[in-house]
């Protein structure tokens, strides 16, 4: 039951970061209008995959790593958001030098939760 709880507050987190970062893109977060369009932008909705039934965006697919990867690229503030996640290599107190980038965000929920952090300050 808590397990349970806690993958549905998980979902809830994934959806409102997805929304927040696809509506920081310009684009519309789809909404059924119970047919088959948009009651909002009046898009054609439709299932991308059997398995993948949202037609929103999913940055925790790869497909949207690289979506987000290449908008981000576009953004005044992407050096500064890069600059967030190099990790600073420490020597006796003084900051020797940056690492290039931390591998570990080259992972689609760890970049779109920094993305998302990043975005909503
Ligand atoms: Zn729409």
């Amino acid at each position: 039951m808590e397990k349970q709880n806690a993958n549905s507050r998980q979902l809830d987190f994934i959806v409102r970061r997805d929304r927040h970062l696809t509506e920081a893109m310009g684009e519309c977060w789809h909404e059924s209008n119970g047919r088959l369009n948009c009651k909002k932008c009046e898009s054609f909705l439709y299932a991308k995959s059997p398995n993948h039934i949202s037609y929103n965006n999913e940055f925790s697919t790869w497909e949207g790593f690289g979506k987000l990867w290449r908008w981000g690229q576009q953004q005044e503030w992407w050096e500064e958001f890069v600059g967030c996640l190099l990790e600073p290599v420490i020597d006796k107190g003084t900051l020797t030098h940056y690492r290039k980038f931390d591998l570990d965000f080259i992972d689609p929920d760890k970049f779109a939760d920094a993305l998302y952090e990043f975005v909503d300050a």
